[in-house]
């Protein structure tokens, strides 16, 4: 048995506030199961986190759960990309980050507001890039031999990155690169770095773990944005962490019923979950020391949020169990990309 540091995920998608009664434990459970004791809530629950109001009844819910759920408001009103929320409005309930997540902030004038607005505010920026979202949102990586899926290009990620790039330099706003996927983003964040902007950026499991080559275009399991891209990219991704360009892994953990999942790839929804398979998955493969994955999905997370003026928890602990298993997800959603997968480590859920 070994004892670990709990790890904050800044990327989960809570789903609740809702009208459609989401089982706010179901995210306790997949957090507690996978070692987090913290999460950051992405603003594009049912409910969108656009107004004060909502904000309310969302932090409702999250406190009568037994892991801190930090909040993020969205950028633009129901995340439509047309028109900016009231920032500073938030920035009073103690809400320094913002995100459309889920889609991009695309409008160039839109995007000039909100990172001087921000800036000015002292808050940060996090940004989903992608840059066709509300046009014409694509289905995949290339290579496609399909016709009727639309091919998701790099430049789909680089272009919005290189534009927020260029308004960070400009405004000095703080910028949080979300789940990036591409070995020319990870090039694009290491210059803003050598510059000295204010940039941090995460990956997730799944883009660390698996390339295009093992794409199934016809499980709806590997529908997702951004999409799993080719073998260099995954190993640029690699290199990104372990050479401090990228600071951080996170989930991007969005829980979605098995019957939007199993429908045609076109069709199917977007999207893994991923608190729960994160650690176990990771220490298996061998690609990063254990020391490396705590400051990953521990130390830096928390240092982020930290930074941001959030109110972080007194270092906690968990225990988990050696030896070879079967990754299984406990939580109701199971739309993991690891399911039955090998690992060599469990989380003791004895206590859970
Ligand atoms: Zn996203």
């Amino acid at each position: 048995m070994i004892e670990l540091p709990t790890f904050v995920d800044l990327h989960t998608h809570t789903r609740y506030p809702d009208n459609s009664n989401f089982p706010s434990q179901d995210i306790e459970r997949a957090a507690l199961n996978g070692g987090y004791s913290e999460i950051l809530a992405m603003a594009n629950s049912e409910i969108p986190i656009d107004s004060v109001e909502n904000l309310k009844l969302a932090r409702e819910i999250d406190q009568n759960l037994n892991i801190k759920v930090h909040r993020v408001a969205s950028l633009t009103e129901n995340l439509e990309g047309k028109k900016l929320i009231n920032f500073s409005e938030f920035i009073n309930e103690g809400i320094r980050i913002f995100s459309d997540d889920g889609k991009s902030l695309v409008d160039d004038q839109l995007a000039h507001i909100a990172f001087k607005t921000i800036a000015e505010l002292d808050g940060a920026v996090f940004q989903h890039c992608e840059k066709n979202c509300h046009t014409n949102p694509g289905d995949i990586a290339p290579p496609n031999f399909s016709n009727e899926l639309i091919t998701i290009e790099e430049e789909e990620e680089t272009e919005i990155l290189e534009r927020d790039l260029t308004l960070v330099e400009k405004y000095k706003t703080r910028y949080h690169a979300q789940h990036l996927s591409s070995k020319k983003s990870v090039e694009l964040i290491k210059k803003a770095k050598d510059k000295g902007l204010p940039v941090t950026a995460e990956v997730t499991p799944h883009h660390l773990m698996s390339n295009n080559e093992k794409i199934h275009t016809s499980d709806g399991e590997y529908k997702m944005y951004p999409p799993i891209r080719a073998e260099d990219d995954r190993q640029a991704l690699i290199m990104g962490l372990k050479t401090g360009v990228i600071d951080i892994i996170a989930t991007d953990h969005a829980p979605h019923p098995q019957e939007t999942k199993t429908l045609s790839f076109k069709n199917s929804a977007r999207g893994v979950v991923g608190l729960e398979s994160a650690f176990a998955v990771l220490y298996s493969s061998n690609i990063f020391t254990l020391e490396e994955l705590i400051a990953f999905m521990s130390t830096k997370p928390k240092e982020i949020l930290h930074e941001l003026g959030y109110d972080i928890s007194e270092n906690s602990y968990c225990n988990w169990l050696e030896g070879e298993d079967i990754f299984v997800t406990r939580s109701i959603y199971k739309n993991s990309l690891f399911e039955n997968s090998k690992v060599k480590i469990q989380k003791d859920i004895t206590h859970v």
